[in-house]
C-alpha cells in the first residue's frame, strides 16, 4: 500500500492533529469605496503602521527552499539540511507567509466566499461565486486582495519579519507522517462529511515537538525568539479593521500557527501589538500623524474594533469559538510522530 492510499487502509491511525472550522452560513459582500488613490482617513476609515512583536513559541520553520550542508548553516559536518529563509544572513521569516497565515484565520471566522475547488463545498456556498474587483467584496478578498482577470489589491501590506536580537537556529528532523492528501475529485475521508462534503477549513492543533531522528533534517528558529513584524493597511473600515485585529490574534484568545512541519510541533507563535500610527489627510499636509497608540490606548482601540466587526456581523461567533478551540494556547497536546 502505498502512503497515500487512505482508502484501503485497514490498521488504526493516530488521532487527527487538526480539525475544520465550519464553513459560514452565507457570504457577506459589501461595496469597496474608494482605492488607494485616496485616503480615507476620517469618517470611520483607518489607514495606518502597526508593529508587532512575533515571539516563537516552539521551532519556527520557514524553508529557503534549498537544501544546503549542514556546516554551512554553522552546525557540524557531515549532513545535509534544508535551510531556513534567510535575508542578509539573518533568519527571516517573509512577509507573504505572515499574509498567508493572518489571511487564513480571517477567512476562516468572517462570512468570506470559499475558494471553489475540485471537491464539494456546500451548495449555498458554491452559488456565491468568486469576488471581483469593480464591485462588492467579502471580508478575506477586501483585506488581501483577489486574484484572477478581475484583480484587486490588497489593503493590507506586510513586510518581512527580522530578528529583535540573536536568532539562534537548530537542526530537527522532519519526520515523515505521509499526511494524506486529496487525490482527483476525492478527499481524504476526514476531511468530509456523510455526504462528501468538505467540512470546512482546517487548521492544526498547537501541539508540543517530539524529537526524531527519520526523516529530512531542517533548520529551525529555536522557540522564545523574537521577531519585529511591520504591516501596514490603507482605507479600511472599522469592521474590516476589527477583523483584522482579530486575525492576527491580537484579542490574545488563541495563537497563530506558521511555516512548515505544523503536524510536528512547529510554527507556534505569538504576536504582539506594540505600536499602531494612524494616519490621517494632515500627513499630506505637512503636519505627520493621529500619533502613536501604544499600551493602554492601542489595547483599547483593538477592543473597540473588534467590538465593531462582531456588531457588523464580520466576525462570526461558531467559527471564532471553533477557531480559538482549535488553536487554543497553551497546550498539552504532544505532536504525532507516526501517519494519521
Ligand atoms: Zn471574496
Amino acid at each position: 500500500m502505498s502512503p497515500g492510499d487512505y482508502t484501503q487502509r485497514q490498521v488504526p491511525l493516530a488521532p487527527k492533529p487538526y480539525d475544520f472550522v465550519p464553513f459560514p452560513q452565507s457570504v457577506t459582500r459589501r461595496p469597496l469605496p474608494h482605492g488607494i488613490e485616496t485616503l480615507c482617513a476620517d469618517d470611520g476609515f483607518y489607514s495606518g503602521n502597526l508593529t508587532l512583536v512575533l515571539e516563537t513559541l516552539t521551532p519556527l520553520f520557514v524553508a529557503s527552499g534549498r537544501y544546503e550542508l549542514s556546516e554551512d548553516l554553522t552546525f557540524s559536518k557531515g549532513a545535509i539540511a534544508r535551510g531556513c529563509y534567510r535575508i542578509g544572513g539573518q533568519p527571516t521569516i517573509p512577509a507573504a507567509s505572515l499574509k498567508g497565515c493572518v489571511r487564513s484565520v480571517a477567512e476562516a471566522v468572517s462570512p468570506s466566499h470559499v475558494s471553489l475547488t475540485k471537491v464539494d463545498i456546500p451548495r449555498h456556498l458554491k452559488d456565491t461565486g468568486q469576488c471581483r474587483a469593480g464591485d462588492r467584496s467579502c471580508p478575506a478578498c477586501a483585506l488581501f486582495g483577489t486574484g484572477g482577470t478581475k484583480a484587486h489589491i490588497s489593503l493590507v501590506r506586510f513586510e518581512d519579519a527580522l530578528p529583535a536580537g540573536e536568532a539562534k537556529t537548530s537542526l530537527r528532523s522532519l519526520i515523515p507522517l505521509h499526511a494524506p492528501q486529496a487525490s482527483g475529485q476525492r478527499l481524504p475521508p476526514a476531511y468530509v462529511d456523510k455526504y462528501g462534503v468538505q467540512k470546512g477549513r482546517k487548521f492544526y492543533f498547537h501541539n508540543m515537538p517530539a524529537d526524531g531522528s527519520e526523516g529530512d533534517r531542517c533548520e529551525v528558529v529555536q522557540e522564545k525568539t523574537l521577531f519585529m513584524a511591520r504591516m501596514s493597511f490603507i482605507n479600511l473600515e472599522g469592521p474590516l479593521l476589527g477583523v483584522l485585529f482579530f486575525a492576527l490574534s491580537l484579542d490574545g484568545t488563541f495563537r497563530l500557527k506558521l511555516g512548515g512541519g505544523k503536524p510536528l510541533g512547529f510554527g507556534s507563535i505569538a504576536l504582539t501589538a506594540i505600536e499602531l500610527r494612524l494616519l490621517s489627510s494632515a500627513c499630506f499636509m505637512g503636519s505627520a500623524e493621529r500619533g502613536a497608540m501604544e499600551g493602554a490606548d492601542l489595547a483599547e482601540f483593538v477592543i473597540d474594533m473588534l467590538e465593531g466587526a462582531k456588531a457588523e456581523e464580520l466576525l462570526l461567533e461558531p467559527q471564532v469559538e471553533k477557531l480559538r478551540e482549535i488553536l487554543r494556547w497553551p497546550t498539552s497536546r504532544v505532536a504525532v510522530t507516526e501517519p494519521y
